[in-house]
């Protein structure tokens, strides 16, 4: 029999799933309203946030504005941002930072005491607030769980995964729970008026990713099956320079290498990106992890090369020393193997300005979402931005909200779970990175499509079926995009379409239809002409 828990149903009850950047701030910002913030591993654990190492996108510095920083979003955004959210993001900044600075985060200053920033790739401004260099996200986390710890209001349930929601027509009134790598373990189910789904990004449905285990777009998935609108799916990031050295997350080599005069090679020597692009190495991200991409498909394999920075490697960029040592490389003397790692989804629930979803008592906030900032190409350190920015507003929508008086009501789904094939993970995982990556085709994506869909609607393993429901949906909206934009690339239709220039809005029964038409079962020429 299922066991049930509930907490109280009063009017303050609130579930927020996810212990990152989004769920913590979004937890802190409703305090003192009660919340259960839902992770699926320990805090501090298992989420993305705690990994970045750049810091936090903000017009902070004299001289700078929120326009422009608006601008550089746009500029970088493959033509499909949603501007009045980009300017929304970046008029709210300053008031974000200020908070995380009451929460504790120490960010560096100058020497007058003023936020320090630095400069990323495509901004036009000094404007990234870090912490001891590259630790923001450590630094971040650290603050928030410790702020998180004391407060009373706040109670939190780790190493507990969200598998499915619970829903009444088109409200969503609770979640069914599993305990973490226990897939013969009872469900829990957990009614709530208003859930907050800041679950992170997609990137472990990638055999080659940045992100933690966490990352398996289960929040998106579980969304998608209750009947959510999903935006801009098919568009995720891929960071260029990954190390290729047998660890899965890839540890990163910050592009801040290059920066410094590191170069990327084949296994012959030669510098591949010279005939790519003016810029080399130091192109745009989505260019730069195309060309190691087809370096390494061309047999001729793809290497960082930071030997030239010699013996300041150790003391300039002490985590990047410490990866390849521990891989059994030293950076200072032999080019490191690279590949492109999935880093980053544009894409995810769909959600207006305030943070709510397609359906009642769902919001969604952070990687798991997608509020138009960043179209088709994120530009650095705005994620964390992002996160933050929703998170507040989500706090002050469900603050504002007067729940209906209704009981709540749980309905039993499915609790029956087999254990996770591994064969058939692994093989999802090889497939989304060779045949939904970095570089697309027709072809591919409709046999990843065809796949997927079949992943999801055979196996008794919910975390799996979770896992192919986001594979599907990502895969189906790559094969619908005809054309090249931002982070999608597909060689078929290597140009930007000016008739394509718009934001994918698209729900999982879109994604099975979409499939079933490969099978035979609807024409494909229908769907693909929208009709
Ligand atoms: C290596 C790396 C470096 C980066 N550097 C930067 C940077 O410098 N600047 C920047 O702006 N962005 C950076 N990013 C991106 C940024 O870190 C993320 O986009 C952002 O942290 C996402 O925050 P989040 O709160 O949405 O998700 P996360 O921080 O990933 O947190 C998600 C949480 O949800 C939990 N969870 C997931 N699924 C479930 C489930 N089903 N049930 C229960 N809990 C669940 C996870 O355990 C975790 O607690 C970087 C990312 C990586 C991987």
């Amino acid at each position: 029999m299922t066991e049930i828990f509930q907490t109280d149903f009063t009017r303050a009850d609130v579930v927020i799933v996810g212990g990152g950047l989004a769920g913590l701030f979004c937890a802190l910002k409703l305090a003192p309203r009660p919340v259960t913030v839902i992770s699926a591993a320990p805090l501090g654990e298992g989420a993305s946030s705690a990994w970045a190492q750049g810091g936090i996108a903000a017009a902070v510095a004299e001289g700078d504005s929120a326009e422009a920083h608006a601008a550089d979003t746009i500029a970088v955004g493959g033509g499909i941002v949603d501007e009045e959210v980009a300017l929304g993001l970046a008029r709210e900044a300053g008031a974000r930072i200020h908070d995380l600075l009451e929460y504790g985060v120490p960010f560096d200053r100058d020497l007058e005491g003023r936020l320090a920033v630095s400069r990323e790739a495509a901004h036009s401004a000094r404007r990234i607030v870090h912490v001891q260099g590259d630790m923001a996200g450590k630094a971040i986390i650290a603050a928030l769980i410790e702020a998180v710890r004391k407060t009373p209001s706040i109670k939190v349930i780790e190493d507990y995964v969200a598998e499915a929601l619970l829903t009444d027509g088109d409200t969503v009134t609770g979640l069914q729970l599993r305990k973490a790598g226990d897939a013969t373990a009872k469900p829990l189910m957990l009614a709530s008026r208003a859930i907050v789904l800041a679950t992170g990004g997609i990137g472990h449905l990638y055999a080659v990713t940045t992100n933690p285990v966490e990352a398996s777009g289960l929040g998106l998935a579980i969304a998608a099956r209750a009947g959510a609108i999903i935006a801009d799916p098919e568009f995720v990031q891929f960071h260029p320079t990954a190390l290729n050295v047998g660890r899965d997350p890839a540890p990163l080599a910050t592009e801040a290498l290059r920066g410094e005069g590191a170069t990327l090679i084949n296994a012959k020597g030669g510098r591949f990106m010279l005939a790519l692009n003016p810029l080399a190495e130091l192109a745009p991200r989505d260019i730069v992890a195309r060309g190691v991409f087809d370096e390494i498909a061309a047999g001729r394999g793809a290497f960082l090369d930071a030997t030239s920075l010699g013996a300041h490697l150790a003391e300039k960029f002490p985590g990047f020393h410490a990866k390849c040592l521990s891989a059994g490389f030293d950076p200072a003397t032999q080019p490191i193997p690279i590949a492109p790692a999935a880093h980053y989804h544009m894409g995810g629930i769909a959600v207006d300005r305030h943070g709510r979803t397609s359906l009642k008592g769902l919001w969604a906030g952070g990687e798991v979402s997608s509020t138009g900032a960043h179209g088709a190409n994120r530009l650095a350190s705005n994620s964390l931005l992002e996160a933050v920015v929703y998170a507040a507003r989500i706090a002050d929508d469900i603050n504002g909200n007067v729940f209906a008086a209704h009981a709540l009501r749980l309905t039993e789904t499915t609790p029956r779970n087999c254990a996770m094939p591994p064969l058939t993970e692994a093989n999802l995982r090889a497939m989304m990175a060779s045949h939904v990556g970095v570089v697309r085709n027709g072809d591919q994506l409709a046999e990843a499509v065809q796949a997927f869909a079949a992943i999801e609607r055979d196996t008794g393993n919910i975390a799996l079926r979770n896992m192919a429901t986001t594979a599907l949906i990502v895969a189906a909206s790559a094969w619908s995009r005809r054309e090249s934009r931002g982070a999608h690339f597909c060689s078929d239709y290597p140009a930007e379409d000016p008739a394509q220039r718009k934001r994918t809005m698209t729900t999982l029964a879109e994604a099975r239809r979409i499939a079933a038409s490969m099978a035979g079962d609807e024409p494909v020429a229908k769907l693909a002409s929208g009709a």
